[in-house]
């Protein structure tokens, strides 16, 4: 997997099978529980094998569950997102799961009146704010002429398809977090 994601220069990720590649080691424990073996009792073979039907079922479960839609729509795949060596930092992260400083998501949880952002023009939700938020026109400007006025608004998996998407997209969601709190601070 590591040698995977070295190799790759231009793109993040090509969603591809993994069939045959090892769990990251961080989930041996977990595919040795599944296979009811103990570590080191467990064949290479067979740890692989039982890695796969584990994102087998994982994926199963990620595409059928209502839960994490904005997430879904940006990584499909499970073992896309397990190639994908995003450095996910406290502002991406918010752009990510759609959970954040975001109105709508604060109204949710009774921690704001109301979810309208303060452009006036609709709810503050994640996609507001990433294609459509007029006081933020400015900083999104870089991420738009990146991937081409014609493909603008993007689908959510473009953010993440090359190396560049991705970065403009993590500096957009900095610079957005910030103006907003900047402006709750000032009370506008
Ligand atoms: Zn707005």
């Amino acid at each position: 997997m590591i040698k995977g994601i070295v190799r790759r220069v231009g793109r993040v990720g090509r969603v591809r099978r993994v069939g045959g590649l090892e769990p990251p080691k961080s989930y041996y424990s977990h595919v040795c529980s599944v296979a009811g073996k103990k570590a080191g009792l467990i064949s290479e073979e067979e740890m692989t094998s039982q890695w796969d039907r584990i994102l087998d079922v994982w994926q199963d479960r990620w595409d059928s569950s209502d839960k994490g839609q904005w997430t879904y729509s940006l990584l499909p795949d499970i073992r896309r997102r397990l190639d994908l060596p995003l450095e996910v930092d406290h502002y991406v992260c918010q752009f990510l799961t759609g959970h954040g400083d975001f109105n709508a998501k604060l109204e949710s949880f009774a921690l704001r009146g109301t979810g309208m952002c303060r452009c006036e023009t609709e709810d503050e939700t994640v996609d507001h704010v990433l294609y459509r938020c007029r006081l933020l026109s400015a900083e999104r400007a870089p991420v738009i002429r990146l991937i081409g006025e014609d493909a603008w608004p993007c689908p959510t998996k473009v953010f993440l398809d090359t190396w560049s998407n991705y970065r403009a997209q993590r500096r957009f969601a900095r610079v957005a977090i910030k103006a907003k709190r900047s402006s709750d601070r000032l009370g506008l």
